[in-house]
């Protein structure tokens, strides 16, 4: 039912009541009740505006017009409607109840977002959803204007990189990034004006990434909202750079669960040592497992808090893989928690990891090369 209707129902059952006691306001003339038998109407006569709305819901099909070429250029399951007022409105209602000191009252915005949404609905015919829809189509009365507020389309799964020198986000010069390289397909298929890419933690740039790693991909304002998720992923396999798996449709609270995920990994270091280490200490690494302390690498300073982490050394595997000229070539594999730095676990940073390999056995690393070989889902 319709205000209008409430308003016209309560004004029959007064009867009499309403047109003996035509209430005058200072916020304007009323009109006077044009017959004391028909109780009224909502609004008045149509030749005077009301003087809270201007008479918006007589001219309702006009923002229903607009609304719908407007979303013509989009594809999309459910909407939803949200008004805004504008100043004027909001405080002419405020003046009203004021004036007539009543203390329960429906804001306009309710009531148009009801009637708006109902006349949108019956043209358009698509699925209502307040809580989460793929349009929200805003009444911005200020502006005098229908805008759309297009929501993201979120799609899961997890990644490998199977190169180095690819950062996971957008980063300084890097020309590409695998946040590129997966949203690539999406952005043509979907048209959309952005993308983010959300994961469970990332790599280095120069690291590889040889086990799944969960992420949520976010494609902004798109015009479509549908794609084969096998055409995506075999177009991003291709590339043979970054590969994916298990994509599925995901929504914006699976961004914030991805971002959360801590993981323990484990990684694959390829080191060399400056000078000679100890040999004796080189052999009892394995009791560096246990707590260690880590200061914000200088590194990643950029975008993190500079903080004293402890992290947990889980496991350490050690061998020697070859002799290169007079110096050796180590592999060490570490598991670690989530958020431990593998690098300057082996190098010390400068001081700001203890204990480190490298204070271990007195002599500088130089790490070769690194991957994540384990993310354990
Ligand atoms: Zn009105």
């Amino acid at each position: 039912m319709t205000n209008a209707e409430r308003g016209r129902i309560i004004r029959d059952v007064l009867g009499e009541f309403v047109s003996e006691r035509q209430p005058a306001t200072k916020l304007g003339k009323r009109p006077k009740a044009s017959s004391k038998s028909s109780g009224g109407t909502a609004h008045p006569p149509k030749s005077q505006p009301c003087e809270v709305c201007g008479s918006f819901f007589s001219n309702l099909q006009r923002w229903v017009d607009e609304a719908e070429e407007k979303l013509k250029a989009y594809e999309f399951k459910s909407f939803a409607v949200g008004t805004k007022p504008g100043a004027d409105i909001v405080r002419r209602e405020e003046a009203l109840w004021e004036e007539i000191g009543i203390e329960h009252c429906e804001p306009f915005r309710s009531e148009s977002n009801r009637e708006f949404g109902k006349a949108l609905w019956a043209r358009i015919r698509k699925e209502v959803d307040e809580k989460n829809p793929d349009i929200l189509v805003i009444l911005d009365l200020g502006k005098g204007e229908v805008s759309l507020d297009i929501r993201s389309v979120y799609v899961a799964g997890s990644y490998k990189k199977l190169v180095r020198g690819i950062p996971q986000t957008k980063w300084d010069r890097y020309p590409v990034t695998v946040e590129d390289i997966i949203a690539k397909p999406f952005m043509k298929a979907l048209k959309g004006k952005g993308h983010s890419l959300h994961a469970a933690g990332r790599e280095d740039i120069d690291a590889r990434c040889l086990d799944w790693r969960p992420f949520v991909l976010e494609i902004g304002q798109p015009v479509k909202r549908k794609a084969s998720l096998t055409a995506m992923a075999a177009a991003i396999n291709k590339t043979k750079k970054v590969e994916v798996r298990g994509l599925k449709s995901a929504g914006r609270q699976d961004v914030l669960a991805v971002k959360e995920m801590r993981h323990d990994k484990e990684y694959r270091l390829l080191v060399e040592f400056e000078g000679e280490p100890d040999k004796g200490r080189l052999k009892q690494l394995t009791k560096l497992i246990g707590v260690i302390e880590q200061q914000t690498p200088t590194r990643v300073m950029h975008r993190r808090a500079d903080l004293l982490r402890k992290r947990h050394v889980k496991s350490l595997k050690w061998r020697k893989v070859k002799t290169k000229g007079k110096k050796d070539i180590y592999e060490i594999q570490i598991r670690g928690d989530a958020g431990l730095y593998a690098k300057e676990f082996v190098t010390g940073d400068d001081g700001r990891t203890k204990p480190s390999v490298a204070e271990f056995v007195g002599a500088p690393v130089k790490v070769l090369e690194l991957d994540v070989v384990k993310i354990y889902a």
